[in-house]
């Protein structure tokens, strides 16, 4: 068995049942995971408040079939303004990998903390995705404006209204 202490931030939370919680992690030393948290209610009701979605996050984990978060401790909190719901929601369409990557670590703590405009431009091109590359998937239009995160290709302004609505669009 395996222990690991990582900064993580928190993607999501959901209750399999009422012992059972999984989290859903993006950490400084191993990427993207999912942990299990399963040692009954009490122990779910002390972590909860560590995992709230958007919150910086210390935990322990324990590696053994899969990880079994042991212990959370907030660091800080990030208010859930809209735009870093997006961000996100396009972190857990994205990002799959189980490797640490400390550019878009350090990317996420200074964006998130700083309060500012966050700039999706940054975030894509730390992914491999440049918009100063980019074309208009539609028209071939180099003036691309939007990034539609389903289908992860770029689109300019005007054929950004032949895209549903619902689906997760960032604006560059
Ligand atoms: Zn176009």
């Amino acid at each position: 068995m395996r222990e690991y202490l990582t900064e993580t931030l928190i993607l999501d939370k959901t209750a399999a049942n009422e012992n059972d919680l999984t989290a859903d992690l993006y950490t400084k030393e191993l990427g993207r995971l999912r942990a299990k948290i399963t040692s009954g209610q009490k122990i779910i009701s002390k972590l909860s408040p560590h995992l709230e979605p958007l919150n910086f996050s210390l935990i322990r984990l324990t590696e053994k079939n899969g990880f079994v978060l042991a212990d959370a401790l907030t660091q800080n909190h990030i208010e859930p303004f809209s735009q870093n719901l997006k961000l996100l929601a396009a972190i857990r369409e994205m990002i799959f990998s189980g490797e640490s990557d400390s550019q878009l670590w350090f990317w996420l703590k200074k964006s998130l903390n700083s309060q500012k405009q966050i700039s999706f431009s940054q975030f894509l091109k730390i992914l491999g995705y440049d918009p100063k590359l980019a074309s208009c998937q539609k028209c071939h239009s180099k003036f691309v404006k939007y990034f539609l995160v389903p289908d992860q290709i770029f689109v300019c302004p005007r054929c950004v209204f032949r895209v549903p609505f619902n689906m997760l669009l960032l604006e560059l």
